[in-house]
């Protein structure tokens, strides 16, 4: 079976995340107005800790991700999530369209677009060195 792609899933950025001030919460979209294909709220319910609140068909989804930090050069801070499954730090974490979660892309087991092109190119040219 083909692995799903990250392009065609929802993706939260860390970075983007931590720029909600605590206490704060804010819609997340995905898609354009008319064609809606994702709508989260994110609450930065503490300094490293977000609540991600979203409704999956009827079901009210609701469960709080750990945020990371690793310090950068002039006093500034990288964020990362930590991954709700695995606990892996990462930068984005990712919804598959019939998932309920947002998890990193080693739980989704997802792949980049480009990988799999690349894939398809290196299997025909196997089949072309049967030839040979
Ligand atoms: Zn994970």
């Amino acid at each position: 079976m083909a692995k799903t792609c990250i392009e065609n899933c929802l993706t939260l950025t860390a970075s983007k995340m931590a720029k909600i001030p605590r206490l704060y919460s804010r819609m997340v979209t995905w898609g354009k107005k008319n064609n809606l294909l994702g709508r989260i709220s994110v609450v930065r319910v503490a300094d490293l800790e977000i609540r991600l609140e979203y409704q999956v068909s009827e079901t009210f989804i609701c469960y709080q991700v750990r945020l990371n930090t690793t310090p950068l050069p002039w006093d500034s801070l990288r964020y990362w999530f930590s991954c709700p499954t695995c606990g892996r730090r990462v930068a984005h974490l990712h919804k598959p369209r019939y998932h309920t979660h947002f998890l990193c892309r080693h739980c989704h087991n997802l792949t980049y677009r480009s990988r799999q092109v690349n894939n398809r190119w290196s299997r025909m040219f196997k089949e072309f060195d049967k030839y040979k």
